[in-house]
């Protein structure tokens, strides 16, 4: 691995040694048959780590904030109006793409380490005629995590679209897109998807793809307008290169690889892996006296973890410390407590012995 250190903050993530390897290839260039293969079989590959096998994947080059965007912009007509169910920083991110389009935005925030209950968000829905909702699976600065079983049925129940932010769930949490009746699962690739940054993800529903043909106006957006990447997609599925934005080829590759090793772990058994050691990570955290932004077990996410830091320590130093016995950790986010709570990544290849070195290293730290 490249580190010396381990990197245990919510994205970037360790990486597997083969999806490494094969970011350092030479590059091909983008119509070459080999990439138009791996391309093309990325694309296939996605379907079933985002359980949509009628969905229609995107991969383009940009971070998780553009995947964001692109869902929007493909979906967003002036004065159409959303629902953002936001558990912390991230949501209002998305309240602020969705009104660059125009869109009529209100805003469901919960309590600090709440979630915004599917009783709530139904009542919401009732009220007002929305075209869509987001939520944010798993917001990275609370590690709180929602229920998008929930989520995809009431947006049904409404004849809303709903768009998931998965950027911290996507390939570590359980979803199951197709089955829960969610339109656009976006993701980006350095975090459980295990891909260093750089490429942005998505898979369209047929329910979503339906909306975007059925617009009355452009897409207010030139990179992200789906008319441009939809026929890239097709045509290297289908064997064929095609130009629109010279696409990140080694990343793509590496894109592949990691897909393969997801599905051949299996995604039930990736879920439970990360179930597992989320669980195990948050009980040694509270039997070292420590507290947990979210208020309960049944909305803790299984990518990352958000302790308080205990009375009298300074955050800094104590992340000092810990990166001292070789684990990188991650500082507060959210605005108002930033510095009064640190995160830990926990997703992608994450094992049982990164944990223990993880838990090692902090109570190390805590100890001086
Ligand atoms: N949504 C969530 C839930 C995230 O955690 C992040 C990144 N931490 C983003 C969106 C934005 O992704 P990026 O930083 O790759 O633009």
């Amino acid at each position: 691995m490249s580190t010396s250190k381990l990197l245990m903050i919510p994205g970037p993530i360790e990486f597997h040694p083969k999806v490494i390897e094969a970011l350092g290839k030479p590059t091909l260039s983008h119509t070459d048959p080999a990439f138009i293969e791996s391309f093309g079989n990325a694309l296939y590959l996605m379907r079933q780590v985002w359980l949509e096998p009628t969905g229609q994947p995107f991969v383009v080059a940009g971070s998780g904030t553009l995947a964001m965007d692109m869902a929007a912009c493909n979906l967003i007509e002036a004065g159409d109006k959303a629902l953002v169910v936001s558990s912390g920083y991230f949501g209002q991110r998305y309240a602020d793409i969705l009104k660059r389009y125009g869109a009529e935005v209100t805003i469901l925030e919960a309590e600090l380490g709440e979630v915004v209950t599917p009783e709530e968000v139904d009542a919401a829905l009732s009220k007002d005629n929305y075209k869509v909702m987001t939520f944010t699976h798993v917001d990275t600065s609370t590690a709180v995590l929602m229920d998008a079983q929930a989520m995809g049925f009431l947006g049904h129940k409404h004849n809303v679209l709903t768009i998931l932010d998965g950027v911290c769930s996507v390939a570590g949490e359980e979803i199951r897109q197709s089955e829960w009746g969610l339109d656009v699962v976006i993701t980006a690739s350095q975090k459980a998807i295990g891909v260093p940054p750089g490429l942005a993800l998505m898979v369209a529903s047929q329910r979503a793809i339906k909306a975007w043909n059925s617009r009355k106006t452009p897409v207010g957006n030139y990179y992200c307008d789906w008319s441009n990447w939809w026929p890239i997609m097709q045509a290297y599925e289908n064997g064929n290169p095609s130009y629109f934005g010279t696409p990140p080829v080694n990343l793509i590759q590496a894109l592949e690889v990691s897909l393969e090793l997801m599905l051949e772990e299996g995604m039930n058994a990736r879920f439970e892996r990360h179930r597992k050691l989320a669980a195990e990570f948050r009980k040694a955290m509270t039997d070292m006296g420590l507290k947990i932004i979210p208020k309960s077990e049944a909305i803790a996410a299984n990518t990352l973890t958000a302790p308080y830091y205990p009375e009298g320590i300074n955050g800094g130093e104590f992340i000092g410390k810990v990166n001292q016995e070789g684990v990188v950790i991650a500082g507060g986010l959210l605005g108002a407590i930033r510095n009064q709570y640190f995160r830990v990544g926990h997703m992608g290849i994450v094992s049982q012995e990164d944990i223990d070195t993880t838990v090692k290293a902090i109570k190390v730290a805590l100890g001086k």
